[in-house]
């Protein structure tokens, strides 16, 4: 169904992050009538989350997060409020807020509510110096506890785990990870990286505790965390716990009303939900796949961007619907650079049958350079220390390029011209070998 553009329709985004963003911004370009209203009980203004630690670290002040200037939203005639949605009424097309008698209706709601840190019932979750890492006010939390706190414990050592690390260590407090998993994030890495930056953690001076779960946070008798008990019941002593074992869809302000949701809420792949004129994106969105297919909820920066300017499209009448093309990501592991392109295995999940892999790394286990392969066709690039080109990467791949050619063409791709001859030899003569050996042509 396409739909009819109303002039003057009141488009209200309720997420303020970079979905809600993108999609105000898009739609603003495409239509000069509608009234868009961007809600955010966070903050009146869009911020960086991914730099959040950059501001408790020094690094940015939080006025240089911002992408846009204060005044620039106005000019776009994009409508600012700050307020926490507590009832979306879709019959009436209204919402009500958090501490207001009045409230905000809509012809068309977006919702881009972003994410919410999980919390799996641990005894002591819900103390004083017991927090995620996910919002500005959680850095407020932190930012006012931090002269209390000599050790930090980290429970869950995914991205946004190994960020709070780093920044309690930057503070020169004691750091501990706990981590399910037999080393670092090994749910999303293969396993000779996850060594490299378990090996990277240890030699910080922070502490990783592999395989080891949180049963219990304690508390002081005062109401604030002081310890934890661990599944083996080993007791350790700390002033903070830093909740990161992953996000969920934050659906906080669907409570009570009829908008369907699963883990997020369902959409198709023009992000609307079987509730007219009711759409949703980023992080709190889970598309519904064909059948037999895992229903997707991504959470990423450069998705939520491309949700946000799919669905103005959608909002602007066109029939389109969304296609991430070849998967990307990448972070900063303390100081060590990661860039995953395609398809990729990490190392605590079966590997799919007919993918074989070729590697090379570094003697001073900070450079590392993986292609996995199908056939002939490399399907997934891996890069640990060494930058590659994001669309080079993304080229072979689509082109479906062997090995020899990504070889072949390995400088084209390569970032960082300066570091490049001190790798290159030896990429190349590795991974030439290892292709050859296992009888395909390199
Ligand atoms: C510390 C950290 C580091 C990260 N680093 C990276 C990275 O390096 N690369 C990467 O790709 N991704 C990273 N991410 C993930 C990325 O930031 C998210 O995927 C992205 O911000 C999601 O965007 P969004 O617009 O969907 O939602 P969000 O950015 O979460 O924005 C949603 C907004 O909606 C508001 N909201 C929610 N419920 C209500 C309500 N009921 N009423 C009013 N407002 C409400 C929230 O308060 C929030 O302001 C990081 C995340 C964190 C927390």
């Amino acid at each position: 169904m396409l739909f009819q553009k109303k002039p003057g329709r009141h488009v209200v985004i309720v997420g303020n992050g970079i979905a809600g963003v993108s999609c105000a911004r898009a739609l603003r370009r495409r239509d000069k009538q509608a009234r868009i209203t961007l809600v955010s009980g966070e903050g009146p203004h869009f911020f960086s989350r991914p730099a959040l630690m950059y501001i408790y670290m020094g690094h940015l002040t939080y006025e240089g997060t911002k992408p846009y200037e204060d005044w620039w939203w106005q000019k776009q005639r994009i409508g600012l409020r700050q307020a926490w949605v507590t009832h979306i009424d879709t019959q009436k097309k209204w919402l009500s807020f958090a501490g207001e008698a009045g409230g905000l209706g809509y012809d068309q709601l977006v919702l881009a509510t972003g994410s919410k840190p999980n919390k799996f019932g641990w005894p002591g979750q819900n103390l004083e110096r017991v927090q995620g890492l996910y919002s500005l006010q959680d850095l407020q939390t932190l930012e006012a506890v931090s002269h209390e706190i000599q050790h930090g414990v980290i429970v869950g050592g995914g991205l946004i785990g190994i960020e709070l690390a780093e920044m309690l260590h930057a503070r020169g407090k004691k750091v501990t990870i706990l981590s399910r998993e037999q080393s670092y994030w090994d749910n999303a890495l293969p396993r000779e990286e996850s060594l490299m930056v378990s090996d990277v953690i240890a030699e910080s001076g922070i502490t990783l505790h592999s395989g080891t779960e949180l049963k219990e946070i304690v508390d002081d008798g005062q109401g604030r965390a002081c310890g934890v008990v661990t599944g083996t019941g080993e007791k350790i002593a700390c002033e903070f716990v830093g909740l990161t074992a992953g996000v969920s869809p934050n659906l906080s302000a669907l409570k009570g009303s009829e908008i369907p949701t699963g883990r997020g809420v369902l959409v198709d792949f023009s992000f609307r939900s079987s509730v007219e004129d009711v759409f949703a994106i980023g992080d709190c969105a889970e598309i519904v796949t064909p059948e037999g297919q895992r229903n997707r909820i991504e959470q990423l920066w450069y998705t939520g961007q491309m949700h946000g300017e799919v669905l103005a499209d959608v909002l602007c009448g066109d029939d389109r619907t969304y296609d991430r093309g070849i998967w990307f990501n990448s972070a900063k592991f303390l100081d060590l650079e990661w860039h995953t392109y395609g398809e990729v295995p990490p190392a605590g999940f079966p590997v799919r049958p007919g993918l074989r892999q070729v590697y090379w790394q570094a003697a001073d286990k900070r450079h590392a350079f993986r292609l996995v392969l199908a056939g002939d066709a490399v399907v997934g690039v891996n890069a640990m220390g060494i930058r590659y080109r994001h669309k080079v990467c993304e080229r072979w791949i689509a082109e479906k390029r062997s090995a020899e050619y990504v070889l072949n063409n390995l400088k084209e791709g390569n970032f960082d011209p300066e570091f490049y001859h001190r790798y290159e030899g030896a990429i190349v003569s590795s991974l030439r070998a290892q292709v050859a050996q296992a009888g395909g042509q390199a």
